[in-house]
Protein backbone atom coordinates (compact mmCIF):
# COMPACT_ATOMS: atom_id res chain seq x y z
CA UNK A 1 0.00 0.00 0.00
CA UNK A 2 1.67 3.56 -0.70
CA UNK A 3 0.01 6.67 -0.08
CA UNK A 4 -1.13 9.10 -3.36
CA UNK A 5 -0.30 12.80 -2.43
CA UNK A 6 -3.55 14.98 -4.04
CA UNK A 7 -1.79 18.06 -5.61
CA UNK A 8 -3.84 20.64 -5.46
CA UNK A 9 -3.33 23.68 -7.05
CA UNK A 10 -5.90 27.20 -6.75
CA UNK A 11 -6.54 28.79 -9.92
CA UNK A 12 -5.75 32.78 -10.11
CA UNK A 13 -8.15 35.25 -9.35
CA UNK A 14 -10.24 35.78 -12.82
CA UNK A 15 -8.77 32.87 -14.89
CA UNK A 16 -10.69 30.62 -15.74
CA UNK A 17 -9.63 27.00 -16.91
CA UNK A 18 -11.01 24.31 -18.94
CA UNK A 19 -11.06 20.79 -17.82
CA UNK A 20 -9.20 18.84 -20.40
CA UNK A 21 -11.45 15.73 -20.27
CA UNK A 22 -14.90 17.30 -20.11
CA UNK A 23 -14.23 20.49 -21.15
CA UNK A 24 -15.83 21.86 -18.03
CA UNK A 25 -15.04 25.47 -16.93
CA UNK A 26 -13.47 25.35 -13.41
CA UNK A 27 -12.23 27.57 -10.83
CA UNK A 28 -10.81 25.05 -8.92
CA UNK A 29 -8.47 22.68 -10.87
CA UNK A 30 -6.17 19.84 -10.53
CA UNK A 31 -2.78 19.03 -12.50
CA UNK A 32 -2.92 15.66 -14.18
CA UNK A 33 0.10 13.42 -13.19
CA UNK A 34 3.12 12.54 -14.80
CA UNK A 35 2.07 9.12 -16.66
CA UNK A 36 -1.44 9.90 -17.54
CA UNK A 37 -0.54 11.49 -20.81
CA UNK A 38 -2.31 14.53 -20.36
CA UNK A 39 -2.05 17.99 -20.91
CA UNK A 40 -3.79 20.97 -19.29
CA UNK A 41 -5.91 21.05 -16.09
CA UNK A 42 -8.91 18.72 -14.63
CA UNK A 43 -11.81 18.97 -13.09
CA UNK A 44 -12.42 17.36 -9.45
CA UNK A 45 -14.69 14.73 -11.20
CA UNK A 46 -12.22 14.05 -13.88
CA UNK A 47 -9.16 14.01 -11.38
CA UNK A 48 -11.33 11.36 -9.15
CA UNK A 49 -11.97 9.30 -11.85
CA UNK A 50 -8.22 9.57 -13.25
CA UNK A 51 -7.03 8.36 -9.65
CA UNK A 52 -9.35 5.66 -9.37
CA UNK A 53 -8.48 4.59 -13.05
CA UNK A 54 -4.75 4.35 -12.34
CA UNK A 55 -4.90 3.30 -8.70
CA UNK A 56 -7.98 0.22 -8.44
CA UNK A 57 -8.35 0.04 -5.15
CA UNK A 58 -6.24 2.08 -3.62
CA UNK A 59 -7.38 4.94 -1.06
CA UNK A 60 -7.25 7.52 -3.39
CA UNK A 61 -8.73 10.32 -1.21
CA UNK A 62 -10.06 13.12 -2.41
CA UNK A 63 -12.24 15.70 -0.55
CA UNK A 64 -14.96 16.51 -2.70
CA UNK A 65 -17.74 19.29 -1.49
ZN1 LIG B 1 -13.65 17.26 -16.03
Amino acid sequence: MFFISIKKTVGTLGSKHKCTICSKEISIYYNPMEGWGLEGVLCGDCYSKKISDYYPGDHAQISKK
